[in-house]
């Protein structure tokens, strides 16, 4: 570690800042923040920086070595030139003064790093002046992460410590009132200024706090790329005891959950099935009924073909607490990603999400609806009866040279997607070999793709992509 991060209390102390343009405006304003009395000191001093002089801050109209430094706890050389900040450098380090030179790393002994400001809470990211843009988007994805809420959540949490103390004797009850608190819905309530309603949640939960209360999270994981996680679905990952998860979760989302977490699969395994769904309803039940938090993670959305309703539905009859997160779903990841609209003005004013894997005793798709022209129609678990759903839609008047794509993997390295037309639907997946996890795209707007596709995956290049 090439710089110790520490955080230093500046109200009212002493700083001096060399130079008087905008760079040191930038530092002033960040200074005049955290309470300290700063001097600016340069021969020529910007309209914004004069206009800040008070109490707070003093100008003073001198070049360097003009002024006694002694006394000063930081300075900051923020001049554009750097034999004027090596000067300031040396003179800093004979007084044993803190310096930082702006953008000129050589002449200082301490940084700023990049921060997200939610006070109290305040994140500091720094490259060690190796790589600033790295840190900016660090504190990009930072501040996505922190809504400006958490600053509330914050100074509510400082006013009723004491409360939570005495009401809840033991450590370990307190972290677990304190953890489900931030993780409900007070987050919502105080970002919306709904003070007495905050407040009365606040006595009711604690009033009715019992230890090893279990709550379930349905999370949707989306279909693949770990970006396209929603931050409702970080959150839940980084704060659940047990994480219950499906094959289609991909080993780099889970690698986002908290590391600890127990990590429980109900997937196929090699030579096994998956867990019977009544088997995993039960499941969640009896670890939250254990008292732990447990992140039901699925593949794309909890609620379109992921039987997430039935897993709240257990979860209701048990009486316990859920909460749902939804996911961007395979047919809007994998159209995304394949460069499919999947509605078009020009072709389709309709999409209709449909599973090719009905109940054994299920009834009959609708297949005049399905069929019809100038709409597009997403076929989840469709490999297996391709042929059935060509011959079906063909048969009820769907044109046998509609454009299909089948997206194999979608959003993920090594996505594949392949084209052709309605008719040569099981001999592309059959030719290519295509496997779970696929989705089937047919319509008009899949022959928008050779024109529109994007995505450049290290497998596209030798795939076996092909124009319809
Ligand atoms: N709840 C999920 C769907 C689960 S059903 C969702 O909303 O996406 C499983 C089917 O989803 C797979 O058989 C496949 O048709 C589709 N699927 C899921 N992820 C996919 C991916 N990354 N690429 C292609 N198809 C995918």
């Amino acid at each position: 570690m090439d710089f110790l991060p520490i955080f230093t209390q500046l109200q009212q102390q002493p700083v001096l800042v060399v130079g008087g343009g905008p760079v040191a405006l930038r530092k002033i304003q960040l200074l005049l923040a955290a309470g300290a009395k700063i001097t600016v000191l340069a021969p020529s001093i910007c309209a914004e920086v004069e206009a800040l002089a008070g109490e707070q801050l003093n100008c003073l109209y001198q070049r360097f070595g003009q002024h006694e430094i002694a006394g000063y706890k930081l300075i900051i050389a923020a001049t554009d030139k750097p034999a004027v900040n090596a000067e300031i450098y040396q003179a800093a380090q004979a007084a044993n003064i803190w310096i930082n030179a702006v953008d000129d790393p050589e002449h200082g002994n301490f940084i700023f790093p990049a921060i997200v400001d939610r006070s109290p809470i305040v994140v500091a990211i720094s490259s060690g002046g190796n790589a600033p843009v790295l840190a900016r988007r660090i504190r990009e994805k930072v501040e996505q992460l922190l809504p400006q809420s958490i600053s509330l959540m914050g100074q509510f949490a400082a006013r009723c410590r004491d409360q939570v103390k005495a009401a809840l004797p033991t450590i370990d009850q307190r972290r677990d009132f304190w953890e489900r608190w931030f993780s409900g819905p007070a987050q919502q309530l105080i970002a919306s200024g709904r003070q007495q309603a905050t407040e009365q949640l606040f006595q009711q939960q604690l009033a009715d706090f019992s230890p090893n209360q279990g709550e379930v999270y349905i999370v949707g994981a989306g279909p693949g790329d770990p970006e396209l996680l929603t931050i409702k679905a970080m959150q839940y990952m980084q704060q659940a005891d047990v994480i219950v998860h499906d094959g289609l979760v991909s080993d780099d989302i889970l690698a986002l959950a908290r590391r600890d977490a127990e990590r429980i699969s109900v997937a196929k395994q090699a030579g096994f099935h998956s867990l019977p769904q009544d088997e995993i309803n039960a499941l969640l039940v009896k670890l939250a009924q254990a008292g732990q938090r447990v992140c039901r993670l699925k593949g794309g959305d909890p609620f379109i073909y992921g039987r997430g309703g039935e897993e709240c539905e257990a979860l209701a009859a048990a009486d316990i607490r859920y909460y749902v997160v939804p996911g961007v779903t395979a047919a809007a990841g994998c159209a995304a990603y394949a460069g499919i609209p999947l509605t078009h003005r020009d072709y389709a004013q309709t999409v209709q999400l449909v599973t090719g894997h009905c109940r054994a005793n299920g009834d009959e798709p609708d297949w005049a609806s399905l069929a019809k022209a100038r709409q597009t129609l997403v076929v989840y678990m469709g490999l297996i009866n391709s042929t059935t759903l060509t011959e079906q839609l063909i048969s009820h008047g769907r044109d046998a040279n509609t454009p299909v794509a089948i997206v194999e993997n979608g959003t993920r390295p090594e996505q594949r997607s392949v084209t052709g037309t309605l008719e040569q639907l099981p001999a592309l997946i059959n030719q290519h070999q295509l496997s779970s996890p696929a989705l089937i795209i047919i319509g008009e707007v899949v022959a928008l793709a050779s024109n529109l596709q994007w995505f450049h995956t290290v497998a596209a290049k030798h795939s076996t992509t092909e124009a319809a």
